[in-house]
Parts: structure tokens; sequence; C-alpha cells
């Protein structure tokens, strides 16, 4: 769970509930490609024709409690809650901030691009807080460099865009949800600990 004030984020502290998102008009600021050409492809060889990312076996999205409600409302069948079923989906599901669900989505089949998820989108990044306490930029998923080819690919970059909306996004995200920020400062120091230990970079994309 990600509830406590984080002394670096007073904004956590704030008594004022920060206005609900409207998922629709965030989904319509967030639609630029990732990049410049159609990467499910690249990845859809060795998964038999479904892009890794959306193999929700290997990939279980995780949606924020009121998108999923707000899919239900207005985009039936596109999104459901998992069941948790075995010993590990329950721990997973315990130990998962209370505001996110552990969701299964239509297939790739089926999948309606305008819907996807924040979670379809955000992949493969994640925001980059420093030391300080400054959201920088985005940063790759390095964890899940072996599923997804365009993590430390310098040959296949982020458009500008897909960073700017990005960013904006995650803006977004952090005044409604500040637990986030607080679990992205710490992702970002286990990221860097990670890194050192390898001797490799982290690559920031910035807007
Ligand atoms: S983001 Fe990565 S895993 Fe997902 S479709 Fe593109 S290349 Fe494949
Ligand atoms: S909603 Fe679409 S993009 Fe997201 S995981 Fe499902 S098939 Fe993939």
């Amino acid at each position: 769970m990600h509830t406590a004030a984080h002394p670096r984020f007073p904004m956590a502290a704030s008594p004022i509930m920060p206005k609900p998102i409207d998922w629709g008009s965030l989904y319509r600021g967030f639609s630029a490609a990732v990049t410049r050409i159609d990467c499910g492809a690249l990845c859809a060889k060795r998964n038999k024709a479904v892009p890794v990312c959306c193999n929700n076996r290997r990939h279980i999205p995780l949606l924020f409690r009121d998108e999923l409600r707000w899919h239900i409302r207005h985009n039936g069948g596109m999104w459901r809650k998992r069941t948790a079923r075995t010993k590990l989906d329950k721990k997973q599901a315990a130990e998962c901030a209370n505001y996110l669900e552990y969701c299964l989505c239509i297939g790739a089949e089926k999948c309606r691009r305008a819907k996807r998820s924040l979670t379809c989108r955000f992949f493969p990044f994640e925001p980059y807080i420093a030391e300080d306490g400054v959201f920088v930029g985005i940063t790759y998923m390095y964890r899940a460099a072996k599923d997804c080819p365009l993590i430390d690919n310098p040959d296949i970059l982020p458009t500008k865009a897909y960073v700017r909306q990005s960013i904006k996004t995650w803006e977004r995200i952090f005044k409604r949800y500040p637990a986030e920020r607080e679990l992205f400062y710490e992702v970002s120091r286990a990221l860097e600990r990670s890194q050192k230990r390898k001797r490799r970079g982290i690559k920031v994309f910035a807007a």
C-alpha cells in the first residue's frame, strides 16, 4: 500500500481532495503513438501474433479503480476485474494500493485502441523522480527488457509527442493520487541501485 504522506511531497498531506479524473479527456490527451513504427509487429512474432504487452497472463494490467468504473459505465465489455484465484494472485491483490485493481481486457483481437487503459499507454515507460523529488521525465521499465524490444533501444526512440503527453498525464495522476508519486520516488531509487550494480546508466526522456 502506498498511502502514507511522503515528507518530500507536502501535497500528499493536503486535506483537500483533488477533483476526480475525467478519464475520457485524459485518454484523449494521451493518444500519440509510442514510436514511428508499429512496434506491435516487432514482438508479436514471438508470442503467437499477440504483442507481448497485450498478453494479460504475462503482464497483468493494473487499472485505477475509478478508471475501471468509468470503463464499465461507458465501454462495456472492454475491461473487467480479474478474480484472484491462486495464492499468489490473492497476495498480489492484497498488497496492491487500495485505489488500484488487477484487471483483464477483452484481448488483442478485439482491442479498441481508443479505449486502452493508462497502463497500456504508459508501457514500456514509467516516471523517473530525482532524489530531490523533482519529476524529471519518463524512463524505461528496464525490468521488462526481456519482453519489450523498445527498452534501451537507441534505434527506436519514443516520439516527442508521446513523451510530452505521457509526462502531462503522469502530472495529472500525481495530483489525484499523490501516493503514486511516492511510489515512483522509491522505484527510481531502486532503479538507480540496480543500474549501478550493472554499471549501466538510466535514460530519461524529458518534455
Ligand atoms: S510496447 Fe514493447 S511489448 Fe508492447 S507492442 Fe511495443 S514492442 Fe511489443
Ligand atoms: S487493452 Fe488493448 S492495448 Fe491494452 S492490453 Fe488489452 S489488447 Fe493490449
